[in-house]
């Protein structure tokens, strides 16, 4: 009997032996790096993953609050498909070669006009760097020929924005108040139109003008006359 004890103790032993080295021997550690890789690329996705949504969301926000911020005005005056701005007589007074310019006032004396407006393709996007040059006589109806005075040209900025600063021009034997201008998207077209004034009676008799031409007036005073006009270009 006391034998068979023995052997029972001799067999649990044995037991507890296999039982530890199974546990020790267990070949846990791979599947414990296993496991510990997996949460770790999983802590990094998860630590990455918010990070690239906010980064994206951010830029896309950016991206949606710029292009808000840039072209009110333009979405505003413009419902696509819109029609393109009419072309018109070029005129016997264009000299090529003006001054790149936005304020073409220079020391004239007159009503100072200060207009602003996008350069805006059919659909209604906005023209960046497109070629705006403008010529036109001054307060006294009288071109300059031989120099450059109120001729020049600009360019649109990313959003289709550009402001000319000059004087309200004269009116002139035969013609009603008006601005020359060419505007040309990069390598586009160009588009030779005149703008016009509202509320001017010679533009009834005056054979160039289109009332399609008509700048806005938004405030007028004996000295200064702020405006907008949007011109809606073919891009090729
Ligand atoms: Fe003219």
């Amino acid at each position: 009997m006391k034998q068979f004890w023995k052997i029972l103790l001799l067999l649990s032993l044995l037991g507890l032996a296999a039982c530890g080295g199974q546990t020790t021997a267990t070949p846990t550690s791979p599947a414990a790096i296993s496991t510990q890789s997996a949460t770790s690329v999983a802590t990094a996705a998860a630590t990455v993953s918010p990070t690239a949504t906010t980064a994206s969301t951010a830029t896309l926000a950016a991206t949606t609050q710029s292009g808000t911020t840039q072209t009110p005005a333009a979405v505003n005056d413009c419902t696509a498909p819109a029609a393109l701005t009419p072309a018109v007589t070029e005129g016997p007074y264009f000299k090529a070669g003006s001054p790149e310019s936005a304020t073409i006032i220079g020391s004239q004396t007159g009503t100072k006009l200060t207009l602003t407006g996008y350069v805006l393709t059919a659909d209604c996007k906005p023209v960046a760097h497109a070629l705006l040059d403008f010529w036109q006589a001054n307060a006294q109806g009288q071109y300059d020929n031989s120099g450059y005075t109120l001729r020049g040209h600009q360019y649109s900025d990313a959003s289709g924005h550009f402001q000319l600063v000059t004087v309200v021009p004269g009116l002139y034997p035969g013609r009603t108040e008006h601005i020359h201008v060419k505007v040309q998207a990069p390598n586009g077209p160009i588009l030779t139109t005149q703008l016009f004034f509202p509320n001017v009676n010679q533009n009834q008799s005056d054979s160039i003008y289109d009332p399609n031409l008509l700048i806005k007036i938004q405030s007028a005073s004996a000295s200064s006359v702020t405006a907008s006009f949007n011109f809606i270009i073919a891009k090729q």
